[in-house]
């Protein structure tokens, strides 16, 4: 089979996968900030990164070691756990004079709720191999953070330590993964801040001096009593080296983490471990409200639990996530949703179909080679998703089961079920019967019907057909007999 392609950031061309060890590839997902119910924005990111796991699993066969962090301290994180927070909630507990205990109570609820909204999602927990919570790495932190000290490449400032992107920049390069302006370089300038844009880049915070009332671990550095937490960047700089060893293979995030996050991580790294984090940065591009980026803060968002009280099922958001290219925005709408639906279901027919059918252990069959050949050439050409549906909508099309042989059945059933080892948006089991209510006098009609059809009386069955059908119902003829279904809008 051809190799794994993918647009690495870091160069900004497709370029061919080449694991450092095929026995074990290594991949780290820039996880949630736990200080509130993840946006179906942020659930893109994410379900990018299954499909991606999933394609080296299932496609290229390759043993895959993910890790996705928890980010449990930051700005927002400590903001929403503070006295008198409108975000604490009963179900927390009360809060207590400890603010690092506040702070785990705080975050816990959240990384529970993300769990399982991404288990909602098919996100399978146990392809994740570790889910490591920034707070619990501290000391590792602080050693990187002396590691660059001790280079010079980091300075204290009332308290905090701030990387020297000027002195580094004179070293190796800033700007791997963006183009920087050095020209309107701040020189002098420190920010505090995590988030900030390209035009004010300026010397950013590794560690942050403790504030009054704040979650802190104590910390000596250079002679100098720094006690206070970490920044996010050094957070997934720390866990990313103690989990996966430095380099690892993949890292993947939203676009928005390329600059500052991930250009300080590489910087970070790279000065205090000697090394780059990683060799394949992977982006997925952001998911749209109207043009704009889904974001908490345009509050412009779903949360998949605001989706799932209105009875969308979550296979539908997964199937519009997946089926839109990971570098292109998508637009999310209700119609959208409505459409997944339809186009999901096609599939699932299928299934439903060859419910009662063993799958073929090998493929042989040039048609059932094609199709698997077709999809998974598609995904491993950078997961070109939109190509590889498109292709399995095509065969669907022109190969009904109806006209297939039993061999043809079976193979046809192991094709899709690797398929959806990839895709995980179908049940292979079949849809239970029980879930669909048909009325008794449209059970008539379809008995009516197939008597008909039986004696050949072909104008009857047809006109019945389209009786069922005004009424609502579809009537799909199967080898034993027939299946009837709801039309959907
Ligand atoms: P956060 O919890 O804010 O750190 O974000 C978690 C992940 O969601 C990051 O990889 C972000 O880049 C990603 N993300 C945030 N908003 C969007 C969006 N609208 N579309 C796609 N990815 C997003
Ligand atoms: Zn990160």
């Amino acid at each position: 089979m051809q190799p794994l392609v993918l647009f690495n950031s870091l160069g900004r061309k497709k370029e061919e996968f080449q694991p450092l060890d095929p026995a074990n590839v290594r991949m780290y997902t820039c996880g949630p900030t736990v200080y509130s119910y993840a946006h179906i924005g942020n659930m893109r990111a994410f379900l990018f990164a299954d499909l991606l796991q999933r394609t080296l699993r299932f496609v290229c066969r390759y043993p895959v070691t993910w890790v996705m962090n928890i980010t449990d301290i930051d700005d927002k994180t400590i903001r929403g756990s503070a006295p008198g927070s409108p975000e604490w909630r009963p179900e927390m507990g009360e809060q207590t004079p400890d603010p690092l205990e506040n702070l785990r109570r705080f975050t816990r609820f959240y990384e529970q709720a993300f769990k399982e909204d991404i288990a909602t999602l098919g996100i399978e927990l146990e392809h994740i191999a570790a889910f490591p919570r920034a707070t619990e790495y501290i000391e590792p932190m602080q050693e990187l953070v002396r590691r660059i000290y001790e280079r010079e490449i980091a300075y204290i400032s009332q308290g905090s330590v701030y990387f020297n992107v000027t002195r580094w920049n004179s070293i190796d390069k800033y700007g791997k993964l963006v183009t920087i302006d050095f020209e309107h370089f701040r020189k002098g300038v420190r920010i505090d801040a995590d988030e900030y844009d390209r035009e004010s880049v300026a010397d950013f915070v590794l560690w942050k001096a403790r504030k009054p009332g704040e979650p802190f671990w104590q910390f000596s550095l250079g002679g100098e009593q720094c006690d206070g937490r970490p920044g996010w960047h050094l957070e997934c700089s720390t866990m990313e080296y103690v989990l996966l060893g430095l380099p690892f293979d993949i890292h993947t995030g939203g676009i928005d983490l390329k600059f500052p996050h991930h250009e300080d991580e590489i910087a970070q790294s790279k000065a205090g471990y000697g090394v780059e984090p990683t060799r394949y940065w992977c982006h997925n591009e952001h998911l749209l409200v109207e043009g704009e980026k889904m974001s908490k803060s345009l509050g412009n968002f779903y949360t998949l639990r605001d989706l799932l009280a209105r009875g969308i099922d979550p296979m539908d958001i997964r199937y519009i996530m997946l089926a839109a290219h990971y570098r292109s925005k998508l637009n999310f709408t209700f119609e959208a949703l409505k459409a997944a639906r339809r186009a999901r279901r096609r599939v699932q027919r299928v299934f439903d179909e060859l419910a009662a059918v063993n799958p073929a252990e090998q493929v042989t069959i040039p048609a059932m080679q094609q199709l698997r050949d077709t999809v998974f050439s598609a995904l491993l050409d950078d997961l070109n998703t939109p190509k590889a549906l498109g292709a399995l909508f095509t065969f669907l099309r022109q190969h009904p089961v109806a006209a297939m042989t039993p061999a043809e059945r079976a193979e046809y059933k192991a094709v899709l079920l690797h398929l959806n080892q990839v895709f995980h948006l179908w049940n292979p089991e079949g849809e239970s019967p029980a879930a669909v209510e048909i009325p008794e006098e449209i059970r008539q009609l379809a008995e009516q019907r197939w008597a008909a059809r039986q004696q050949k009386d072909y104008a009857t069955a047809d006109a019945l057909r389209e009786r069922i059908q005004q009424a609502g119902f579809r009537v799909i003829d199967t080898p034993s007999g027939y299946h009837l279904e709801p039309i959907e809008e």
